[in-house]
């Protein structure tokens, strides 16, 4: 195997590491939606907040601080020229560990912050909190420098992303009241990939140029109730029943979108032969690749098509009685140029059944599709990439998990969701289960890519 190249000093990476393995150990999990923060949770906040401004004293002390949502914070760096700001965004909350975790098999426990085999180990080593170190370093590291921002340089730790809160909500809100149009926004999303694709070997640095959308919807019908011993012939749970079923029968048609279409173009030169000449004709292929993809499993499947999952069912509350009322819940994720309407029209058309009554409960549309190819706010970040992981290959998609960047999308056009850090298959799986953990090494290398991010010639016009 060949020796990675040193980009980094190791002190850059050790110290991230240490403040990072501090900060793991103030878990702050925030309430649902805009629930009011209990003392011992808006407490954890507090000492996450007073132990960021401990160790990046010119970066908190120079900017401009607003309080947004719950226990969010933004920064304002003020540049050279005001016009066209950075926003960079990384969330201090995290999920939760369950009650018997050990369990679930963590080789650390999950808050105490273990450095150990050249990882930082803990919830948030990855989600977000490595972000939010590595953003951190690089800027603290600049002012120590002399540095003076090209242009303002927003940095937006949200408090709520984990329980779609309201921080980045507020945070739109107060940039468009002021008038602010950020040029480039950048948060969680892709992250340097090892073994993401089949025969390829290069490191990928994926960054979501979009998210699909999500929608909730309800499925109901109504029972008449009464003793079990004499049901009708349709009850109300057999007809949600046989609802769900036909939904799962005839899933969303696949499509092959151009953001797609552009990953595989870009990753086709370091496939294999035989990839190589399928995914270097992508865009010829897409009906052919349609068909293909959703076979080789749920994520190849997420990338093409809308996609339904049955997640809460409810009927009566006792063996022996009939249900008044069945209900489930569904959890779409539409697909990038499709829309929340298209996909509540498919629904109530393929369960045709008058009986079942289809609700939304919550619905968010995918978000527009943020400039890649000669942008020179992708060529920013794929330069970036290259300063900090010259060995990776940076390629667009559309990130099937929904983040806090789809609330700035409205006021900024340029909008790309990518964690410098590295992610093994098996560490991506550890995000929000059990043995999270980032390697100390890649922590190095993702303050050098925000180094380069702000300094790049890019965003210094
Ligand atoms: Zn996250």
């Amino acid at each position: 195997m060949k020796r990675r190249k040193k980009a980094v000093p190791d002190e850059t990476a050790d110290r991230a590491a240490q403040r990072l393995a501090s900060l793991i150990q103030i878990p702050a999990i925030a309430p649902p939606g805009a629930e009011p923060l209990a003392p011992e949770v808006a407490a954890s906040f507090a000492r996450l907040r007073a132990l960021l401004i401990e160790y990046y004293p010119l970066t908190f002390g120079r900017a401009e601080v607003d309080e947004v949502g719950r226990a969010g914070v933004m920064l304002r760096l003020i540049g050279r020229g005001a016009e066209r700001p950075v926003v960079l965004m990384a969330h201090q909350d995290v999920v939760p560990v369950p009650a018997d975790w050990e369990a679930e098999g963590w080789e650390h426990p999950p808050f105490d912050g273990v450095i150990a085999d050249r990882y930082v180990h803990g919830r948030g080593a990855l989600d977000d909190k490595g972000a939010l170190v590595v953003m951190l370093e690089a800027i603290e590291a600049l002012l120590e420098e002399g540095w003076e921002p090209p242009r303002d340089v927003y940095v937006l730790m949200g408090a709520d992303e984990e329980s779609y809160g309201t921080c980045a909500v507020e945070a739109t809100e107060l940039l468009e009241s002021r008038g602010v149009e950020p040029y480039l926004v950048l948060d969680e999303g892709g992250a340097v990939a090892t073994g993401a694709f089949p025969s390829v070997k290069r490191e990928l640095a994926v960054v979501g140029v979009a998210e699909k959308g999500i929608l909730t919807l309800e499925i109901s019908a109504e029972g008449g109730g009464g003793h079990a011993s004499t049901p009708p012939k349709r009850s109300a749970a057999g007809l949600v029943a046989a609802a769900i079923c036909e939904i799962e029968e005839h899933p969303f048609p696949a499509a092959v979108n151009d953001v797609t279409v552009e990953m595989f173009e870009s990753v086709a030169p370091h496939a294999s032969l035989l990839m190589r000449a399928l995914l270097g004709r992508a865009g010829s292929l897409r009906p052919l690749l349609a068909r293909v993809l959703p076979r080789l499993g749920p994520e190849m499947a997420a990338m093409v098509r809308t996609t339904t999952a049955v997640t809460m069912m409810e009927g009566s509350a006792a063996h022996n009685v009939l249900a008044t009322r069945a209900r489930a819940v569904l959890n779409v994720r539409v697909a990038a140029g499709s829309s929340v309407d298209d996909a509540v029209a498919r629904i109530t058309d393929v369960i045709d059944d008058g009986r079942v009554t289809v609700t939304v409960l919550e619905r968010s549309e995918p978000s527009p599709v943020s400039p890649s190819r000669d942008d020179p706010r992708w060529l920013a970040i794929r330069d970036a990439v290259t300063a900090s992981y010259p060995d990776a290959v940076t390629v667009p998609y559309v990130m099937l998990a929904a983040s806090d960047a789809r609330h700035v999308n409205r006021i900024a056009p340029a909008v790309y969701r990518f964690a410098p850090l590295r992610m093994s298959s098996q560490q991506r799986a550890a995000v929000h289960g059990p043995n999270e953990k980032v390697e100390v090494e890649s922590l190095g290398r993702g303050v050098a890519f925000y180094r380069a991010l702000l300094t790049g010639a890019a965003l210094a016009e």
